[in-house]
């Protein structure tokens, strides 16, 4: 069997930081990782480095960047197996979940990964994430498949579904969880895939040509409710002129303050077109309308539940929809199924 192909995209971060001659950090040279890491020719791998994107702290990100990154996989789709894509862990989940949203009929692995400790430190965990993350995008099950042709993450021993995960740490090297949705491979002496819980295209899906939906709208808002929370810092957030769509962060379940101005700010939102989606500030567990009498008066008014999406995956998947400018209908329907496995049906 031909030796898989994998590229590497660096766009920044902690990952591709090592010391100069004076002891500065300064970004890493990617072209040499064969002569940096000769452990990476054991992984009977191809490897190719991107030297399209300029590195930046990833705290700059923006949707602009995340088309840059999808043009590129799209434009070595075809003569690529893998995609390994080394990314600054700050908003590592953000770009991993829009990703995967615009990446339509992906067929091929393409595996986020970063560091807490900068790759020309002694102890960084870099090496480790980039040497498994390489070996996760080249594997391939007996028949020649790739054995995880979905976005995915890997920080310290897991593989997380992409548009599953959080930065839940600033400190720890087990930065990143995935709370609501089981790791796709556990890694110790040997990677286990845990092939159940892994998205597999439709033989139709792969036969079907990478499309790329770039368009990102921009005009969404992230709400996180906090008790004494006023009206007129709520009003203020939905009258933000242009706005299309907020993620509204709720308590446990999904519930919110049944005052009625609360209630009517968000029904007068809605009566403007914007959409509302109801996702808990909970790490784990999802949003069920029907439970308390607080989610239930959401639901009446129009709010789309969430049930267990991230914030990330919630805001960058209104964004990625609305830049599709959809009939309502359609993009109502397409917000509430899930569609890259981001939520629990
Ligand atoms: N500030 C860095 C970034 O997100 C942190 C990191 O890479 O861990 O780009």
């Amino acid at each position: 069997m031909r030796k898989p192909k994998i590229l590497i995209i660096y766009t920044g971060g902690t990952i591709g930081m090592r010391r100069d001659a004076n002891g500065t950090l300064v970004p890493f040279d990617f072209n040499s990782i064969e002569e940096e890491f000769p452990s990476v020719r054991q992984l009977n791998v191809d490897i190719e480095v991107d030297k399209k994107m300029t590195p930046i702290d990833s705290s700059n990100v923006t949707p602009e960047r995340w088309a840059e990154l999808a043009r590129i996989i799209r434009d070595n789709y075809e003569a690529c197996d893998g995609f390994v894509v080394l990314h600054g862990t700050d908003t590592m989940s953000y770009t991993a979940s829009a990703l995967s949203f615009m990446l339509e009929n992906l067929a091929k692995p393409v595996v986020f990964t970063g560091s807490q400790i900068p790759m020309g430190i002694m102890r960084t965990d870099g090496r480790e994430n980039l040497i498994t993350a390489i070996e996760i995008a080249a594997s391939r099950r007996s028949d020649g498949s790739p054995m995880v042709p979905e976005v995915s993450l890997y920080f310290q021993n897991r593989l997380m579904r992409a548009n599953r995960t959080s930065k839940l740490s600033a400190e720890a090297l087990n930065a990143f969880d995935s709370c609501n949705y089981p790791p796709l491979a556990e890694v110790g002496v040997n990677i286990f895939f845990n092939d159940d819980d892994i998205i597999r295209p439709s033989a139709e899906t792969a036969r079907e040509p990478l499309r790329i939906s770039e368009q990102m709208d921009e005009n969404v808002v992230i709400v996180k409710l906090f008790p004494g929370i006023t009206e007129r810092t709520l009003r203020s957030m939905f009258a933000i002129e242009g706005l299309k769509g907020a993620v509204l962060e709720t308590f446990g379940t999904g519930n919110a303050p049944t005052e009625e101005w609360f209630l009517e700010t968000l029904a007068e939102a809605i009566g403007r077109g914007i959409t509302i989606v109801d996702v808990t500030q909970c790490r784990s567990g999802a949003v069920d309308m029907q439970l308390y009498e607080t989610g239930l008066r959401l639901k009446k008014i129009g709010v789309v539940c969430g049930r267990d999406m991230t914030s990330e995956a919630a805001v960058t998947k209104l964004m990625w929809l609305l830049g599709k400018k959809l009939p309502k209908s359609d993009f109502l329907r397409e917000l509430s199924k899930p569609l890259r496995g981001e939520f629990a049906e």
